[in-house]
């Protein structure tokens, strides 16, 4: 009996023991795990604010991406988001091309050479002329043409066409008829010669546009369209500046006018013989203003339909 009391005893002491074992263990385990998880919860609050400030540095990207007009993907792509911000926002294009002829070119250049004065003809011409110059400012028309012509390229740009000029320097011998078909190459839909005016009389002013007539040999097809843009160009012109407004007329014995593919006018810009004319068109500000109104006289002509 005493021997089996013993056992019992022998065997529940040890299962206390092992039971105490596993549960002290578990203790510890617990212990264990309680740390596991405030660090975890450590980890989490550590993760959750990285986040959060991750989010915030997108918002703002997304931000200044918005301000200069790019995407906020290309925002993320280290130098190019600063040049990008420095940027002013690219002009949306409106898929009209002008080509602009600074008439004329230096006196220096020899254009005395023939050329036909128009597609066919056996008419020559020179393939360019000097031009006239300021009576009283001293300055040759090609530079004024030169002058006005860089300066409608800038203002229609902004207002976004595309822009070609024939010239880009004084020097440049090209000829009215090979101007003419610069213009061709370059897709234009309307051709803009820029010129001014000279006379004998120094009392006579204005502005004019030329076009080619309806019975223009070569291009009387363009008449039509040609005339809408005179008339659009030298009214907007003249209000704008102030200059006399001579109105439109029509002239076919102009090779860079008859070697057109595309619709054509010549502003006579102002009487280079004139003293009010001669000095107002070397004004800056009077220039500005000669510029806004030829871009409102080519805007006002596409937004007619044309
Ligand atoms: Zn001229």
């Amino acid at each position: 009996m005493k021997i089996i009391h013993r056992c019992i005893i022998g065997i529940l002491a040890a299962a206390v023991i092992a039971l105490l074992g596993v549960a002290i263990s578990e203790v510890k385990e617990t212990g264990k795990m309680r740390e596991d998880v405030t660090a975890m919860k450590k980890q989490k609050k550590e993760l959750q604010s990285a986040i959060k400030s991750e989010k915030e540095a997108l918002e703002k990207l997304k931000l200044e991406a918005g301000e200069s007009g790019i995407e906020p993907d290309a925002a993320g792509q280290g130098d190019q988001q600063t040049d990008a911000s420095q940027d002013t926002p690219p002009t949306e294009r409106n898929g009209k091309k002008v080509a602009i002829d600074p008439g004329h070119q230096g006196y220096q250049v020899d254009m005395s050479d023939l050329e036909p004065v128009g597609p066919g003809s056996q008419q020559m011409k020179a393939k360019a002329t000097q031009g006239t110059e300021g009576r009283f400012t001293g300055v040759p028309e090609y530079v004024l043409n030169f002058d006005i012509s860089k300066q409608l390229e800038g203002e229609l740009q902004k207002r976004g066409y595309e822009v070609m000029l024939t010239r880009q320097d004084h020097e440049t011998a090209i000829s009215n008829r090979e101007r003419a078909l610069l213009a061709a190459d370059f897709g234009a839909d309307i051709y803009v010669r820029i010129h001014a005016n000279g006379s004998d009389d120094p009392s006579v002013s204005g502005a004019m546009t030329m076009v080619p007539s309806e019975n223009n040999p070569y291009i009387a097809q363009l008449h039509d369209k040609s005339k809408a843009l005179g008339e659009a160009v030298i009214n907007a012109y003249c209000q704008s500046c102030g200059i006399a407004n001579k109105g439109v007329t029509v002239s076919d014995d102009m090779s860079g006018t008859n070697w057109s593919q595309m619709p054509v006018i010549i502003l006579e810009m102002g009487f280079m013989t004139n003293q009010s004319d001669d000095t107002n068109m070397q004004n800056a500000g009077f220039q500005a203003k000669m510029v806004q109104g030829i871009a409102d006289g080519i805007d006002q002509y596409f937004a007619a339909g044309n």
